[in-house]
Protein backbone atom coordinates (compact mmCIF):
# COMPACT_ATOMS: atom_id res chain seq x y z
CA UNK A 1 0.00 0.00 0.00
CA UNK A 2 1.50 3.33 -1.26
CA UNK A 3 0.48 6.74 1.12
CA UNK A 4 1.47 9.75 -0.12
CA UNK A 5 2.19 13.08 1.90
CA UNK A 6 0.21 15.03 -0.71
CA UNK A 7 -1.86 14.04 -3.98
CA UNK A 8 -2.95 17.71 -6.00
CA UNK A 9 -3.50 14.71 -8.60
CA UNK A 10 -6.32 13.56 -6.87
CA UNK A 11 -7.60 16.83 -6.11
CA UNK A 12 -7.67 17.94 -9.61
CA UNK A 13 -9.57 15.21 -10.93
CA UNK A 14 -12.16 15.19 -8.24
CA UNK A 15 -12.85 18.65 -9.28
CA UNK A 16 -12.13 18.66 -12.95
CA UNK A 17 -15.23 19.62 -14.29
CA UNK A 18 -15.61 22.23 -12.42
CA UNK A 19 -11.76 23.99 -12.59
CA UNK A 20 -11.79 23.69 -16.41
CA UNK A 21 -14.93 25.75 -16.73
CA UNK A 22 -13.57 28.06 -14.92
CA UNK A 23 -10.63 28.68 -16.84
CA UNK A 24 -12.61 28.29 -19.82
CA UNK A 25 -15.08 31.09 -18.61
CA UNK A 26 -11.98 33.17 -17.58
CA UNK A 27 -10.05 32.73 -21.19
CA UNK A 28 -12.79 33.08 -23.27
CA UNK A 29 -13.75 36.39 -21.60
CA UNK A 30 -10.11 37.95 -22.81
CA UNK A 31 -9.69 39.35 -19.85
CA UNK A 32 -6.58 37.74 -17.31
CA UNK A 33 -5.47 40.28 -14.72
CA UNK A 34 -6.79 43.41 -12.38
CA UNK A 35 -10.71 42.10 -13.22
CA UNK A 36 -13.80 42.90 -11.34
CA UNK A 37 -13.74 39.43 -10.10
CA UNK A 38 -10.76 39.53 -8.19
CA UNK A 39 -12.30 42.30 -5.77
CA UNK A 40 -15.53 40.17 -5.83
CA UNK A 41 -13.13 38.02 -4.47
CA UNK A 42 -11.77 39.99 -2.05
CA UNK A 43 -15.29 40.60 -0.58
CA UNK A 44 -15.43 36.43 -0.22
CA UNK A 45 -12.31 36.76 1.71
CA UNK A 46 -13.38 39.77 4.41
CA UNK A 47 -16.62 37.83 4.98
CA UNK A 48 -14.97 33.88 5.59
CA UNK A 49 -12.14 35.29 7.64
CA UNK A 50 -14.22 38.45 9.07
CA UNK A 51 -11.88 41.28 7.81
CA UNK A 52 -12.76 44.40 6.45
CA UNK A 53 -10.64 44.71 3.72
CA UNK A 54 -8.52 41.88 1.86
CA UNK A 55 -5.55 42.79 -1.06
CA UNK A 56 -5.06 39.74 -3.86
CA UNK A 57 -0.99 39.39 -4.57
CA UNK A 58 1.44 36.41 -6.18
CA UNK A 59 2.19 35.02 -2.79
CA UNK A 60 2.41 34.44 0.74
CA UNK A 61 6.18 35.97 1.03
CA UNK A 62 4.60 38.84 -1.08
CA UNK A 63 2.29 39.55 1.40
CA UNK A 64 4.70 39.29 4.37
CA UNK A 65 6.97 41.75 2.73
CA UNK A 66 3.95 44.31 1.82
CA UNK A 67 2.82 44.11 5.02
CA UNK A 68 6.39 45.16 6.97
CA UNK A 69 6.58 47.98 3.79
CA UNK A 70 2.90 49.30 4.44
CA UNK A 71 4.08 49.64 7.81
CA UNK A 72 7.13 51.44 7.18
CA UNK A 73 9.32 49.46 9.09
CA UNK A 74 13.13 50.04 7.39
CA UNK A 75 16.50 49.51 8.44
CA UNK A 76 17.43 49.35 11.99
CA UNK A 77 14.56 48.27 12.92
CA UNK A 78 13.62 44.56 14.76
CA UNK A 79 11.12 42.09 14.12
CA UNK A 80 10.34 39.26 16.40
CA UNK A 81 9.53 35.93 15.04
CA UNK A 82 9.77 32.17 15.43
CA UNK A 83 12.80 30.20 14.26
CA UNK A 84 10.00 27.29 13.36
CA UNK A 85 9.23 28.57 9.97
CA UNK A 86 9.24 28.70 6.55
CA UNK A 87 12.08 30.88 5.26
CA UNK A 88 9.79 33.52 3.78
CA UNK A 89 9.22 34.88 6.78
CA UNK A 90 12.70 36.05 7.56
CA UNK A 91 13.04 36.81 3.66
CA UNK A 92 10.41 39.23 3.85
CA UNK A 93 12.29 40.81 7.13
CA UNK A 94 15.73 40.96 5.48
CA UNK A 95 13.99 42.41 2.23
CA UNK A 96 12.71 45.44 3.75
CA UNK A 97 16.52 45.95 4.98
CA UNK A 98 15.44 45.17 9.37
CA UNK A 99 16.38 42.47 11.22
CA UNK A 100 14.24 39.21 12.54
CA UNK A 101 14.66 38.91 16.34
CA UNK A 102 14.23 35.01 17.00
CA UNK A 103 12.35 34.14 20.20
CA UNK A 104 12.51 30.26 20.62
CA UNK A 105 9.16 28.25 20.28
CA UNK A 106 7.37 25.95 23.14
CA UNK A 107 6.16 22.30 22.99
CA UNK A 108 3.36 22.72 20.40
CA UNK A 109 6.23 24.60 17.77
CA UNK A 110 4.77 28.06 17.95
CA UNK A 111 6.36 31.32 19.06
CA UNK A 112 6.88 31.12 23.20
CA UNK A 113 5.09 34.15 24.15
CA UNK A 114 6.72 33.70 27.69
CA UNK A 115 9.83 34.39 26.30
CA UNK A 116 8.66 37.73 23.65
CA UNK A 117 9.24 40.33 26.32
CA UNK A 118 13.33 39.69 27.08
CA UNK A 119 13.37 40.49 23.35
CA UNK A 120 12.26 43.40 23.15
CA UNK A 121 14.30 46.71 22.76
CA UNK A 122 13.98 50.00 21.69
CA UNK A 123 14.58 49.02 18.27
CA UNK A 124 12.03 46.58 17.85
CA UNK A 125 8.88 47.37 15.82
CA UNK A 126 6.87 44.14 14.89
CA UNK A 127 6.00 41.01 16.62
CA UNK A 128 5.33 38.38 13.55
CA UNK A 129 3.86 35.30 15.38
CA UNK A 130 4.03 32.37 12.52
CA UNK A 131 0.38 30.18 13.02
CA UNK A 132 2.55 27.06 12.14
CA UNK A 133 0.72 24.06 11.17
CA UNK A 134 -2.33 25.73 11.15
CA UNK A 135 -2.24 26.07 15.27
CA UNK A 136 -2.70 29.86 15.64
CA UNK A 137 -0.51 31.52 18.54
CA UNK A 138 -1.32 32.94 21.98
CA UNK A 139 -2.69 36.09 20.46
CA UNK A 140 -3.96 37.51 23.54
CA UNK A 141 -0.64 37.70 25.16
CA UNK A 142 1.23 38.65 22.02
CA UNK A 143 -1.59 41.99 21.83
CA UNK A 144 -0.89 42.79 25.25
CA UNK A 145 2.79 42.92 24.90
CA UNK A 146 2.24 44.93 21.20
CA UNK A 147 0.15 47.51 23.02
CA UNK A 148 2.33 47.72 26.06
CA UNK A 149 5.31 48.35 23.79
CA UNK A 150 3.54 50.31 21.75
CA UNK A 151 4.03 47.41 18.29
CA UNK A 152 2.62 46.39 15.47
CA UNK A 153 1.24 42.82 14.77
CA UNK A 154 2.00 40.91 11.52
CA UNK A 155 -0.01 37.28 11.82
CA UNK A 156 1.96 35.02 9.75
CA UNK A 157 -0.84 33.39 8.78
CA UNK A 158 0.41 31.42 5.69
CA UNK A 159 -0.65 28.13 6.62
CA UNK A 160 -4.11 29.28 8.86
CA UNK A 161 -6.85 29.48 5.87
CA UNK A 162 -10.05 28.19 7.50
CA UNK A 163 -8.03 27.82 11.27
CA UNK A 164 -10.14 29.61 14.11
CA UNK A 165 -8.91 30.46 17.68
CA UNK A 166 -12.17 31.16 20.13
CA UNK A 167 -13.97 31.58 16.87
CA UNK A 168 -11.97 34.61 15.66
CA UNK A 169 -10.16 33.55 11.93
CA UNK A 170 -6.28 33.32 12.33
CA UNK A 171 -4.75 36.83 10.32
CA UNK A 172 -7.71 39.09 11.84
CA UNK A 173 -6.04 39.03 15.80
CA UNK A 174 -3.61 41.34 14.81
CA UNK A 175 -2.44 44.76 12.42
CA UNK A 176 -2.33 42.59 9.33
CA UNK A 177 -2.45 38.79 8.57
CA UNK A 178 -1.17 37.18 5.53
CA UNK A 179 -1.83 34.06 4.09
CA UNK A 180 -0.94 32.12 1.28
CA UNK A 181 -2.20 30.18 -1.59
CA UNK A 182 0.86 27.84 -2.86
CA UNK A 183 -0.61 24.68 -4.01
CA UNK A 184 0.93 22.82 -0.98
CA UNK A 185 -1.39 25.00 1.33
CA UNK A 186 -5.34 23.45 2.23
CA UNK A 187 -6.05 26.43 0.27
CA UNK A 188 -4.80 26.60 -2.54
CA UNK A 189 -3.96 28.25 -5.58
CA UNK A 190 -2.81 26.01 -8.98
CA UNK A 191 0.19 27.95 -9.15
CA UNK A 192 1.25 30.95 -6.74
CA UNK A 193 -0.62 32.77 -4.89
CA UNK A 194 -1.32 35.44 -1.63
CA UNK A 195 -3.44 37.58 -0.12
CA UNK A 196 -3.36 40.14 2.97
CA UNK A 197 -6.11 41.11 5.04
CA UNK A 198 -6.48 43.91 7.14
CA UNK A 199 -9.09 46.46 9.03
CA UNK A 200 -6.99 49.78 8.24
CA UNK A 201 -7.93 50.72 5.19
CA UNK A 202 -4.71 52.69 4.93
CA UNK A 203 -2.55 49.47 4.77
CA UNK A 204 -4.91 48.08 1.88
CA UNK A 205 -4.81 51.34 -0.02
CA UNK A 206 -1.25 52.12 0.31
CA UNK A 207 -0.43 48.08 -0.77
CA UNK A 208 -2.67 48.17 -3.45
CA UNK A 209 -1.13 50.94 -5.21
CA UNK A 210 2.45 49.42 -4.13
CA UNK A 211 1.35 45.91 -6.35
CA UNK A 212 0.93 47.53 -9.46
CA UNK A 213 3.64 49.49 -10.21
CA UNK A 214 2.69 52.48 -8.14
CA UNK A 215 0.35 53.86 -10.65
CA UNK A 216 -2.82 55.43 -8.87
CA UNK A 217 -3.54 55.65 -12.55
CA UNK A 218 -2.52 54.77 -16.50
CA UNK A 219 0.07 57.74 -16.60
CA UNK A 220 0.76 58.93 -13.06
CA UNK A 221 3.09 56.64 -11.02
CA UNK A 222 2.76 58.03 -7.13
CA UNK A 223 5.91 55.68 -6.15
CA UNK A 224 8.07 52.97 -7.25
CA UNK A 225 6.09 49.85 -7.03
CA UNK A 226 6.52 46.23 -7.79
CA UNK A 227 4.58 43.76 -9.76
CA UNK A 228 2.83 41.63 -7.86
CA UNK A 229 -1.00 40.91 -8.17
CA UNK A 230 -3.14 38.10 -8.43
CA UNK A 231 -4.21 36.61 -11.53
CA UNK A 232 -7.84 36.29 -12.32
CA UNK A 233 -7.86 32.75 -13.06
CA UNK A 234 -6.54 32.16 -9.62
CA UNK A 235 -8.42 34.02 -8.26
CA UNK A 236 -11.32 32.28 -9.15
CA UNK A 237 -10.00 29.04 -8.67
CA UNK A 238 -9.88 29.97 -4.88
CA UNK A 239 -13.12 31.84 -4.98
CA UNK A 240 -14.45 27.97 -5.89
CA UNK A 241 -12.18 26.58 -3.52
CA UNK A 242 -13.27 28.96 -0.90
CA UNK A 243 -16.63 26.94 -0.91
CA UNK A 244 -14.78 23.70 -0.71
CA UNK A 245 -12.53 24.45 2.03
CA UNK A 246 -14.23 23.90 5.59
CA UNK A 247 -14.99 20.32 4.24
CA UNK A 248 -11.58 19.74 3.18
CA UNK A 249 -10.09 20.47 6.67
CA UNK A 250 -13.10 18.33 8.65
CA UNK A 251 -11.58 15.60 6.51
CA UNK A 252 -7.74 15.89 7.65
CA UNK A 253 -9.12 16.69 11.44
CA UNK A 254 -10.69 13.66 11.28
CA UNK A 255 -7.94 12.07 9.89
CA UNK A 256 -5.50 13.78 12.62
CA UNK A 257 -8.29 12.18 15.29
CA UNK A 258 -7.41 8.87 13.62
CA UNK A 259 -4.05 8.89 14.33
CA UNK A 260 -4.66 9.95 17.94
CA UNK A 261 -6.63 7.07 18.09
CA UNK A 262 -4.99 4.53 16.93
CA UNK A 263 -1.11 5.86 17.68
CA UNK A 264 -0.93 5.89 21.21
CA UNK A 265 2.48 5.03 22.61
CA UNK A 266 5.21 6.51 24.30
CA UNK A 267 7.74 7.17 21.23
CA UNK A 268 6.12 9.35 19.34
CA UNK A 269 4.41 12.59 20.79
CA UNK A 270 1.30 14.11 18.97
CA UNK A 271 0.91 17.91 20.67
CA UNK A 272 -2.40 18.55 22.13
CA UNK A 273 -5.01 21.22 20.71
CA UNK A 274 -6.64 23.09 23.38
CA UNK A 275 -10.21 23.24 23.13
CA UNK A 276 -10.19 26.41 22.28
CA UNK A 277 -8.24 25.64 19.05
CA UNK A 278 -9.89 24.73 15.56
CA UNK A 279 -6.84 23.93 13.87
CA UNK A 280 -6.43 23.36 9.87
CA UNK A 281 -3.81 20.77 9.92
CA UNK A 282 -1.85 22.37 6.37
CA UNK A 283 0.46 19.95 7.94
CA UNK A 284 0.49 17.17 10.91
CA UNK A 285 3.76 16.97 12.75
CA UNK A 286 4.06 14.57 14.98
CA UNK A 287 7.96 15.09 17.59
CA UNK A 288 9.17 11.03 17.08
CA UNK A 289 12.42 9.24 18.83
CA UNK A 290 14.83 8.56 16.19
CA UNK A 291 12.74 10.49 13.88
CA UNK A 292 15.20 9.51 10.86
CA UNK A 293 15.38 5.95 11.24
CA UNK A 294 11.37 5.70 11.53
CA UNK A 295 11.57 7.90 8.50
CA UNK A 296 13.78 5.83 6.49
CA UNK A 297 11.24 2.88 7.63
CA UNK A 298 8.53 4.65 6.38
CA UNK A 299 9.94 4.88 3.27
CA UNK A 300 10.70 1.29 2.74
CA UNK A 301 7.35 1.05 3.27
CA UNK A 302 5.90 3.06 0.46
CA UNK A 303 5.01 5.79 3.07
CA UNK A 304 5.69 9.32 2.31
CA UNK A 305 6.43 11.32 5.51
CA UNK A 306 8.35 14.92 5.73
CA UNK A 307 10.55 17.08 7.69
CA UNK A 308 9.70 20.33 8.22
CA UNK A 309 12.24 21.32 8.89
CA UNK A 310 15.94 19.97 9.99
CA UNK A 311 17.02 23.43 10.85
CA UNK A 312 15.76 26.90 12.46
CA UNK A 313 15.64 29.24 10.30
CA UNK A 314 18.75 31.02 13.07
CA UNK A 315 21.39 27.97 11.93
CA UNK A 316 21.36 28.33 8.23
CA UNK A 317 24.26 29.51 6.41
CA UNK A 318 22.32 32.82 4.51
CA UNK A 319 21.37 33.72 8.25
CA UNK A 320 24.60 33.35 10.11
CA UNK A 321 26.53 34.86 7.51
CA UNK A 322 24.57 38.14 7.94
CA UNK A 323 24.23 37.69 11.75
CA UNK A 324 26.39 35.55 12.65
CA UNK A 325 26.07 32.87 15.57
CA UNK A 326 23.85 35.59 17.52
CA UNK A 327 21.17 33.27 18.88
CA UNK A 328 20.45 29.81 20.88
CA UNK A 329 17.37 28.32 20.44
CA UNK A 330 17.38 25.18 22.45
CA UNK A 331 13.52 24.30 22.02
CA UNK A 332 13.79 25.01 18.03
CA UNK A 333 17.20 23.09 18.22
CA UNK A 334 15.73 19.89 20.18
CA UNK A 335 12.54 20.17 17.80
CA UNK A 336 14.11 20.13 14.21
CA UNK A 337 15.32 17.08 15.48
CA UNK A 338 12.11 15.27 16.11
CA UNK A 339 9.42 16.49 14.00
CA UNK A 340 7.96 14.82 11.56
CA UNK A 341 4.83 15.25 9.39
CA UNK A 342 2.52 12.54 8.71
CA UNK A 343 0.03 12.03 5.96
CA UNK A 344 -3.30 13.54 6.53
CA UNK A 345 -4.68 14.66 3.22
CA UNK A 346 -8.13 14.48 2.74
CA UNK A 347 -8.17 12.06 -0.37
CA UNK A 348 -6.41 9.31 2.48
CA UNK A 349 -8.90 6.14 3.22
CA UNK A 350 -9.15 5.28 7.10
CA UNK A 351 -7.20 1.91 6.04
CA UNK A 352 -4.58 3.75 4.82
CA UNK A 353 -4.01 5.59 8.36
CA UNK A 354 -4.20 2.54 9.94
CA UNK A 355 -1.77 1.06 8.09
CA UNK A 356 0.44 3.93 8.74
CA UNK A 357 -0.31 3.76 12.36
CA UNK A 358 0.58 -0.31 12.44
CA UNK A 359 4.00 0.39 10.69
CA UNK A 360 5.16 3.09 12.92
CA UNK A 361 4.21 0.61 15.70
CA UNK A 362 6.07 -1.58 14.35
CA UNK A 363 8.94 0.51 13.61
CA UNK A 364 9.04 0.75 17.81
CA UNK A 365 8.53 -2.62 18.51
C1 LIG B 1 4.01 28.89 2.62
C2 LIG B 1 4.48 29.81 3.66
C3 LIG B 1 4.96 31.11 3.36
C4 LIG B 1 5.19 31.58 1.96
O1 LIG B 1 4.07 31.61 1.15
P1 LIG B 1 4.26 31.57 -0.45
O2 LIG B 1 2.86 31.79 -0.95
O3 LIG B 1 4.82 30.24 -0.81
O4 LIG B 1 5.15 32.70 -0.83
C5 LIG B 1 5.29 31.94 4.41
N1 LIG B 1 5.19 31.54 5.69
C6 LIG B 1 4.77 30.31 6.01
C7 LIG B 1 4.63 29.94 7.45
C8 LIG B 1 4.42 29.40 5.02
O5 LIG B 1 4.02 28.18 5.35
Amino acid sequence: MNVNIIDLKQRYLEERDDILNIIDKTLTSGSLVMTPEINDFEKDICKFVNSKNCSTLNSGTDALMMALWAMGIKEGDEVITSPISFVATIGAIIHVKAKPVFVDVDDDLNINTKLIEEKITSKTKVIMPVHWTGRICNMNKILDLAKKYNLKVIEDAAQAMGSFYNNKHGGTFGDIGIFSAHPLKNFNAIGDSGFLVSDNKDYIEKINVFKNHGLISRDNVEIFGVNSRMDTINSQILKYRLTKLENIINRRRNNVELYRKYLNIKELKIPECKKEEYNSFVMFIVQAENRDQLQKYLKENDIESLIYYSKPLHLHKAYKDKFGNDSFLPKSELLTSKVLALPIHQHLTEEQILHVCEKIKSFYN
